[in-house]
């Protein structure tokens, strides 16, 4: 099973490749000094992370060629703003009709989307961030895979199931051997173009051990590896850049300073930032977000968390939930409605049409069973499956009841691929 679309190099200029895919163009960087112009290639994040042998490249485009431009059909029409306008108030409209014309809104007018509660009106924003996510990334879908390869670790967030606070917590940490072959899987055998390794802060395996598993993934893979190990410190970051990883998932939960401390007690949100910032600086892909509905938490910090978002140019937003953990201090604390989770994915997109890969979280899924299908429908477009082995996997307990958890990756990816291909997207990643 394959999750990207094989493109070929129409141009080359320096390390950037311009990839066609049934007559779209978009552009990648390249790492592979003997690319030339007519390579098949996959590309996953805006990096070049294959060349496909032309035959085989062919005979996947030759599967997907109908299949393609009917999914695009499909989006098309899911995608077209046909609603009905009765009962909506007049100011909604005019901020939306402001949105679609692509003209920035103020803080008020998007707190104000954010806020929204009438269905009506919240079906409104959803269509319209829809026609954006469409307008801006056609009917491409990334599908990334997500490796929880330890559940140690030594900090104290005041709302994760994997922190101090859960003494109860059956921890393990799976071996080089075990990883390597969960990689192996993941990629030969289902195909995933892009995975995610990740753990919480855990001091069982230095930052080298990390840096020498990636570049045995890399050694034997052609895959793009994201890395998600929490702070591993500005030098760490850069030891796993040289070792090839080139995405890094690191939320910054929040970008109030003063909630943030409180959540985490003795760090603080510019320690968060400065890696961040660094990740940037070295050429990694950012994917970060927030928690949405964190006790404390104002409509206005949602809206600034989506700013933060922009302002560090991630290319994947990840906002999800907050869901109490009974181990943690925030037991009591009630998780935020839905509805909430969908106007912030819409209001992202509002704010970063062009840029964004918005990713349908577990937490989402969690919350409620259909994220996916209304996620996708409301300006996302990115979603994780979780390749971690079932005997691991519940135990990676960030909150309880995770969805997914006793799903095969077969099991998976059919849902998957029954989703996308109802709602008419293409599992792809065409690159920037
Ligand atoms: S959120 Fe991350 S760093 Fe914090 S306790 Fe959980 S796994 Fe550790």
């Amino acid at each position: 099973m394959c999750y990207a679309i094989p493109g070929q190099v129409v141009a080359l200029d320096g390390r950037i490749a311009t990839v066609e895919y049934f007559g779209e163009r978009r552009q990648a960087y390249n790492e592979f000094p003997s690319l030339k112009v007519g390579d098949f290639v996959y590309a996953q994040g805006g990096f070049v992370i294959k060349v496909v042998p032309p035959e085989e490249a062919q005979e996947i485009l030759a599967v997907w060629k109908e299949t393609f431009f009917e999914l695009q059909e499909v989006d098309l029409r899911l995608a077209r703003l046909e609603v009905e306008r009765e009962g909506v108030e007049r100011r909604v409209l005019r901020i939306l009709d402001k949105a679609l014309e692509e003209r920035p809104l103020s803080k008020k007018e998007l707190l104000a989307l954010l806020g929204l509660q009438s269905p009506r009106e919240r079906e409104l924003l959803y269509k319209v961030a829809n026609f954006l996510r469409r307008k801006y990334h056609g009917n491409a879908t990334c599908v990334h895979g997500i490796l929880e390869i330890s559940n140690f670790c030594f900090r104290n967030c005041a709302y994760c199931g994997l922190s101090t606070h859960n003494g109860s917590l059956w921890r393990y940490r799976m071996s080089d051997e075990e990883v390597l072959e969960a990689v192996r899987e993941a990629v030969e055998v289902y195909g995933f173009q892009a995975l995610v390794l990740q753990s919480g802060e855990d001091p069982g395996r230095s930052v080298e051990e990390l840096a020498e598993l990636v570049r045995e993934i890399k050694r034997r893979h052609a895959v793009l590896i994201f890395v998600s190990f929490g702070e591993i410190g500005l030098e760490g970051l850069e030891v796993l850049y040289e070792a090839g990883a080139r995405g890094i998932l690191l939320r910054f939960e929040t970008s109030n300073a003063e909630l943030y401390e409180k959540l985490h007690p003795g760090y603080n949100l510019s320690q968060r930032l400065a890696h961040l910032e660094r990740a940037l600086e070295l050429g990694y892909i950012v994917a970060t977000g927030g928690l949405i509905g964190l006790p404390g938490q104002r409509l206005s910090d949602i809206l600034e968390d989506i700013f933060l978002t922009r302002a560090l140019s991630a290319e994947m937003y990840s906002f999800g939930p907050f869901l109490p953990h009974p181990a943690t201090p925030l037991a009591f604390s009630a998780p935020p409605s839905p509805s909430l989770v969908l106007n912030t994915l819409a209001v992202a997109r509002l704010v970063d049409p062009k840029n964004a890969k918005i990713l349908i979280t577990t937490a989402f899924e969690t919350l409620d069973p259909r994220a996916r299908e209304i996620g996708l429908l409301s300006g996302a477009s990115s979603l994780m499956l979780n390749v971690t082995p079932l005997r691991f996997r519940p135990h990676y307990a960030l909150y309880p009841g995770r969805a997914h958890e006793e799903e095969t990756v077969q099991e998976q990816i059919a849902q998957t691929l029954r989703l996308l291909r109802s709602l008419g997207r293409a599992p792809m990643d065409l690159g920037v």
